[in-house]
């Protein structure tokens, strides 16, 4: 019989039925300074704002008009008050924990269009003046972001097929198949391996474009990543020392600890399974 632990609403349930080859595994996740997936939530109240609509209006005459009529190039794609761009952002934080959706990282975050809102930069470095005007006020192209990811993304918008035509909203990264993970399209924990030193690598092409995209292994992430890796590596090493001596309390306070508050890491989604005997 295999050892099980049942993580339950704040306690740890843990049945031992002891024995030397009776053991689990925990996994957990991190969720910090990585990209994952987040299932988008319905859109925001705010975006429904009439004065949006007439943002919408404003762009789209502006980018169906000749270019060579106009000497204004790029159009100015503001939120029309800061009160509908802290709900937004609010909408998008409580999503996504307070974390960027590129990096991982907290705080300092804003809106951040995926999908550029002009002017997007392909692989070869060619720009797209009309793409992707239509999206900026889309909530399917919103993400928290941080500062840095911002800047490094910038206008980048990558895509394997040709842009979609002015207007489509259905189904673009079918269409497209863009070479940037798209957190609510994509599996970035299947395709992101981290590594003990804290360097993110994979071996998916889109996934490598991403990284080096959003600058994922910028020092400061890849310092904090090393950093937690040897927090977690450390508390299960003391769980596992506390098991071994048969002391459950300790084990259960390691364990504790582990999922605590306090932890550099979130471990909502972690869950503990019966190992294999070896
Ligand atoms: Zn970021």
């Amino acid at each position: 019989m295999l050892a099980t632990a049942v993580w339950d609403q704040g306690s740890l349930h843990v049945h031992l039925p002891w024995s030397s080859k009776a053991g689990f595994r925990i996994i957990l996740k991190v969720e910090s300074t990585a990209m994952i997936r987040v299932n988008r939530p319905p859109p925001a109240m705010a975006l429904s704002d009439r004065r949006i609509a007439e943002m919408e209006k404003q762009a789209s005459q502006f980018f169906l008009t000749d270019t060579r009529s106009t000497r204004q190039r790029t159009f100015d794609f503001d939120w029309p008050d800061e009160r509908i761009e802290a709900r937004i952002l609010e909408a998008l934080d409580l999503a996504w924990a307070g974390r960027c959706a590129f990096c991982g990282t907290g705080g300092g975050l804003d809106i951040h269009r995926f999908r550029p809102e002009q002017d997007a930069v392909a692989e070869d470095g060619g720009t797209s003046r009309r793409h992707y005007w239509w999206l900026a006020y889309e909530w399917n192209n919103l993400y928290p972001a941080c500062t840095h990811c911002r800047e490094a993304q910038g206008a980048k918008f990558p895509t394997e097929e040709d842009r979609v035509r002015a207007g489509t909203t259905e189904r673009l990264n079918e269409r497209e198949r863009p070479l940037l993970l798209d957190p609510c399209d994509d599996d970035p924990e299947a395709l992101l391996i981290y590594s003990e030193e804290g360097e993110v690598a994979s071996e998916d092409h889109r996934a490598l474009v991403t990284v080096e995209t959003f600058d994922l292994n910028r020092p400061e992430l890849v310092l904090e990543r090393k950093q937690t890796i040897q927090w977690v590596r450390m508390g299960l090493s003391q769980a596992g020392k506390a098991l071994h001596g048969r002391s459950y309390r300790a084990f259960a306070d390691a364990i504790q600890t582990l999922y605590s508050e306090a932890a550099p890491f979130a471990a909502r989604s972690s869950s503990i399974a019966p190992a294999t005997r070896s």
